[in-house]
């Protein structure tokens, strides 16, 4: 579905992305782990289309993606700073991809209130996104990356802003709607927990290239490294 083929990004000296070899099969879920300043956010923007290369190949479905526009990559988007359109009430946050498509009204609707069912705010289409809760709009923000049927979705640190609880539960409910829909992620945390919780894989970043990838359990059981092992919080 998604490959990265000795993809390297430099700013000045320093390689944000060192020559980095990525697969993600159709309906995976890999999360991307790693200390501050890894490459992670890079690697998302690079897979966007945001963020020129300076080496390697990104492939989305076998094509080669240099010179393709963001908006024709099919892909769905959420970051940190998820930002919504304050001055729109829910569903004209959520049918926002599909307006840009050129859905009709009655489309737009059903689809809107399906994908609310989905993360479970029926019925909200009529709120105002300032008056929800923090998970509340996250879970907006979520059903807006969903709504065009993106071929991949992108997650970066989706539930940076969460408390705890309110985290734990929401990635319980992402793992169980990508699997309703048979969605392919490609998601970035720095929360080891959050990544093993929602993770078909795990690939763990240090200083831009790839220290280990693995399902959670291997991750967890034969860290490749010292330094993996230390990430994942052993003590020696
Ligand atoms: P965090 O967990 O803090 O979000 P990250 O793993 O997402 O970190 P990146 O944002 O991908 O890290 O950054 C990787 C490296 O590239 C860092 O050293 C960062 O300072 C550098 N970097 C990223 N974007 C730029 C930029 N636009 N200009 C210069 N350096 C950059
Ligand atoms: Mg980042």
């Amino acid at each position: 579905m998604l490959t990265l083929d000795g993809v390297t990004v430099r700013f000045g000296e320093r390689a944000a992305l060192d020559a980095v070899d990525l697969d993600v099969a159709e309906h995976e879920t890999v999360c991307v782990l790693g200390p501050s300043g890894s490459g992670k956010s890079t690697l998302l923007r690079v897979v966007a289309g945001l963020q020129p290369l300076d080496g390697g190949r990104v492939l989305l479905g076998g094509a080669d993606q240099a010179g393709v526009a963001v908006h024709r990559r099919g892909l769905g988007l959420m970051f940190q700073d998820h930002q919504l359109f304050p001055q729109r009430d829910v569903a004209g946050n959520v049918a926002f991809g599909l307006r840009m498509r050129g859905a009709s009204r009655a489309e737009q609707a059903d689809r809107v209130r399906e994908l609310l069912e989905l993360v479970g705010l029926p019925g909200a289409e009529r709120r105002a996104v300032a008056a929800l809760s923090g998970g509340e709009q996250q879970r907006v923000a979520l059903a807006r990356a969903l709504a065009p049927s993106p071929r991949l979705l992108m997650l970066d640190e989706p539930l940076g802003q969460l408390d705890r609880t309110l985290r734990e539960r929401l990635v319980v409910e992402l793992r169980s709607v990508f699997a309703q829909l048979g969605t392919t992620v490609l998601a970035v945390t720095h929360d080891q927990g959050e990544a093993f919780a929602l993770a078909d894989r795990v690939v763990v970043m240090r200083d831009g290239r790839i220290a280990q990838s693995g399902t959670p359990l291997e991750v967890w059981q034969r860290p490749a490294s010292e330094f993996v092992a230390r990430f994942l919080g052993f003590e020696n």
